[in-house]
């Protein structure tokens, strides 16, 4: 008989409580307490700066590409907000994570009052230039020093599996919108088709993806932080072979790299800029804050 591996076990970062079981890959906890699922150990503050430098955003082919990425972005923002009851004209919005302001420029264009945070100094220049309305606010949420109670919708794209300690994040995130105002959460399902497919060489697990949630564990987290589950599914995402190509450069996959590098060199430019819609293993919640 093969002898019982021994079972590593590593602290929560959330609910600093309940043992840890190892997940998948090796460096993968899940909580057996509040469900989350966690990297361990993970970079300390100065590598995930590094990480988040000037370049980080280049993944998006945002340098020397004519800016092929801007309407991909604005896809993605307009059909976000599409799925929540529109604010009325003059709400408060806030993107958490507002990189160069895709969002905040579709934001703007409803007639509302566009807030973003991100913690790299580079997109939230570019930010500023391309939305000059916005008020931009570099470095973390927390950090930030907005008004509590005031926002009428919060968006929280690709960001709270970027964060070490989600749970407080959410908490933060109710505590800036209004009662009944609404937050947008797009985040990786490891629950997906696509983690369980591609298994070890899933695209969402990165570096920089220090925590991750299923449904299950999401519904927690937010249920937790004092915010309603409105609604939960799997999110597509707006996609052209030129942004592909980017982010498998950044972020290689065997065999689909050289794949899509081939056909962004093959296809005619007019193509290589056509928004898909794929599935690609995210999940988006809606929600609510009680009261
Ligand atoms: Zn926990």
């Amino acid at each position: 008989m093969a002898p019982v591996p021994p079972v590593i076990e590593a602290p929560c970062p959330s609910c600093n409580k309940g043992a840890a079981c190892r997940f998948g890959t090796g460096s993968l906890f899940r909580c057996g307490d509040c469900d989350l699922i966690f990297l361990s150990p993970q970079p300390d503050d100065a590598e995930l700066a590094a990480l988040y430098g000037e370049g980080y955003y280049h993944s998006w082919g945002d340098v020397g590409a004519a800016d092929g990425y801007w309407p991909l972005k604005r896809a993605l923002y307009t059909s976000l907000i599409q799925r929540v009851e529109l604010p009325p004209a003059g709400a408060r919005i806030l993107d958490v994570g507002c990189a160069t302001g895709a969002c905040l420029e579709v934001a703007t264009e409803q007639g509302w009052e566009a807030h973003g945070v991100d913690v790299n100094p580079y997109a939230v220049r570019v930010a500023a230039q391309r939305v000059p309305t916005a008020h931009l606010h570099q470095g973390t949420l927390e950090a930030a020093g907005l008004t509590p109670a005031s926002f009428h919708l919060i968006i929280l794209s690709d960001v709270l599996e970027h964060s070490r300690t989600p749970w407080a994040l959410l908490k933060t995130v109710t505590s800036l919108l209004v009662p009944g105002g609404q937050a947008v959460i797009v985040t990786p399902n490891i629950g997906s088709w696509s983690a369980t497919f591609l298994g070890r060489v899933w695209p969402h697990f990165k570096r920089e993806h220090l925590t991750l949630f299923g449904y299950s564990g999401l519904r927690r987290a937010i249920e937790s932080s004092g915010m309603e589950l409105v609604g939960i599914a799997p999110m597509p995402k707006a996609m052209t072979v030129a942004y592909a190509a980017h982010q498998l450069a950044s972020y290689p996959l065997p065999g689909a790299t050289q794949l899509v590098k081939a056909a962004a060199r093959l296809l005619p430019h007019r193509m290589r800029e056509w928004i898909i819609n794929i599935h690609m293993g995210e999940m988006i919640a809606i929600t609510r804050r009680v009261g």
